[in-house]
């Protein structure tokens, strides 16, 4: 057994790991380290709370850790970088899910409080349920959209925003009700009830293009639950962790907001990408040309300044590692190679960024979009692997588009311009592309390791 103190030490030390992890993880060649303070935050914190004086059942505990554990390993080693974001979707819910059962939990062993302390903790059981509940669905309905078995598509009840005012309006009033009745069970159950109904609906209303800033608005979400949770055990490292997931989750999808061109409201209000606007199912008027790998390899070798934009379809095709060789040999003939990342290039933020650096491309190459805009109009080619919203210039031209005013990567002004892809099919939005019909664009089909792997031999 620990004695307070030094669990309040260890607790110190865990939330100061775990604020240098964060300040880590914003910068890739320090992203290592960040996770490697997280872990290290993370194991003193179990240990701390595990052999503290208020836990009894520690063998439990370790069992349930050990199951937990397993699961999780497994489900690690297995997961597929493209279903990153929905497996994060599905752990923000069981945070959600943790949030509500503490809560419950708190809330029947509430006579056993000091009654001046009764009423605050009734507020916190209230409120963590309710954070936790919303966190819980609105998470389950972001991983059925993120794989696939949820359409992606919003869903557009009748008189939606006003049924989010009600959900809310009606927390509001069980929660004077639960106070007065100094803790009606039966306002909790109800309010419940309606929290996991809005969760759901709030997603559900959300369409595929605002999913990146959805998942991590649930980020933040879980958070708070994570920290009301904290509150109800009176646990501060619990308050401090939660704090910091929920603050930092706002602070990005704030970010993301931006890079979309979104005010966050709007994003909740919700319907984007729905493929609503006037230019998305309208087909659009033109022919494409296509290219084999052995020009692209013959116009490769006579550029002088090449950039590379990859999306969520390299992830695909497991592309990464031949489009790092084919940078190598590019760069090592003196041909200027460089990279640009869209913020939501992928599917989740910083999903290129991840991929590029398992194959070892440096990452003094790796530009953000701001940085290198404003070079495609001295570049000679642009090799657009797998990305589709992002460098769809309706987004920056066409103001009835769904994805109007969303910043792109301008490749068009590019002398040449290969995409690669399978088909002529639209990206996640559910937009259509005017770039593959443009003068300088090329379309070379076929699946993107394919097709680069015979790029690179004819190199
Ligand atoms: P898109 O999803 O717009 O397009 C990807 C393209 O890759 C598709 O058009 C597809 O065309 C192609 N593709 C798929 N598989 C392969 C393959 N094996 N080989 C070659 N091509 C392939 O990608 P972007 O990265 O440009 O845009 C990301 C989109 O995802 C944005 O709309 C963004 O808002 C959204 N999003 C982003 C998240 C984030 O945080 N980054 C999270 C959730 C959504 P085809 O089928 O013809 O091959």
């Amino acid at each position: 057994m620990m004695s307070q103190g030094l669990v309040t030490a260890a607790y110190i030390i865990a939330a100061v790991l775990f604020i240098l992890s964060l300040a880590g993880l914003s910068r890739q060649d320090s992203a290592k380290n960040g996770n490697l303070f997280g872990m290290a935050g993370m194991t003193l914190a179990l240990i701390a709370t595990i052999f503290s004086e208020h836990v009894a059942g520690v063998a439990w505990i370790l069992i349930a850790m050990v199951i937990g554990a397993a699961i999780g390993i497994y489900k690690a080693k297995r997961v597929a970088m493209t279903e990153m974001p929905e497996l994060i979707a599905l752990l923000h819910s069981f945070v959600g899910m943790a949030a509500v059962l503490v809560g419950y939990n708190s809330y029947f062993n509430a006579h056993a409080v000091a009654p001046d302390m009764h009423r605050i903790l009734l507020v916190e059981v209230f409120v963590g349920v309710f954070i936790g509940a919303i966190t819980f669905t609105g998470s389950i309905v972001a991983y059925g959209k993120l794989s696939g078995k949820i359409p992606s598509k919003p869903l557009q009840l009748p008189f939606k925003h006003g049924l989010n005012l009600a959900a809310l309006v009606l927390a509001a009033l069980l929660l004077t009700w639960f106070m007065k009745a100094d803790g009606s069970v039966f306002a909790l159950f109800i309010m419940t009830l309606i929290a996991l109904a809005f969760g759901w609906h709030l997603v559900a209303a959300i369409g595929g293009a605002d999913m990146p800033v959805v998942v991590s608005m649930l980020n933040s979400y879980s958070g708070w639950a994570a920290a009301a949770a904290g509150f109800m055990l009176e646990n501060d490292l619990l308050i401090v962790t939660g704090a910091l997931v929920g603050s930092s989750g706002a602070i990005l999808s704030y970010i993301m907001c931006q890079a979309m061109n979104r005010s966050f409201i709007s994003v909740i209000a919700g319907g984007f990408g729905s493929g609503s606007g006037s230019s998305s199912n309208t087909e659009i008027a033109g022919t494409h040309r296509e290219i084999q790998p052995t020009e692209v390899a013959e116009l490769l070798k006579h550029a002088s300044s090449v950039v590379i934009t990859p999306g969520y379809g390299m992830a695909v095709a497991h592309a990464q590692n031949t489009v790092a060789e084919i940078t190598d040999i590019l760069r090592r003939e003196g041909i200027q190679v460089r990279f640009g990342i869209h913020p939501v290039a992928g599917r989740l933020p910083g999903h290129m960024n991840v991929l590029l650096a398992e194959a070892k491309v440096p990452y003094d190459i790796v530009l953000e979009m701001d940085e290198i805009n404003d070079d495609f109009a001295e570049t000679d080619v642009v090799l657009v692997i797998g990305a589709n919203d992002t460098v769809n210039p309706s987004a920056a031209t066409d103001p009835t588009s769904p994805i109007a005013g969303m910043p792109v990567l301008h490749v068009w002004d590019a002398k040449n311009v290969i995409v690669f892809k399978r088909s002529m099919s639209s990206g996640y939005a559910g937009v259509q592309n005017p770039l593959f019909f443009n003068e300088n664009s090329f379309m070379c089909f076929g699946d993107a390791k394919a097709t680069l792997e015979l790029i690179q031999k004819a190199l």
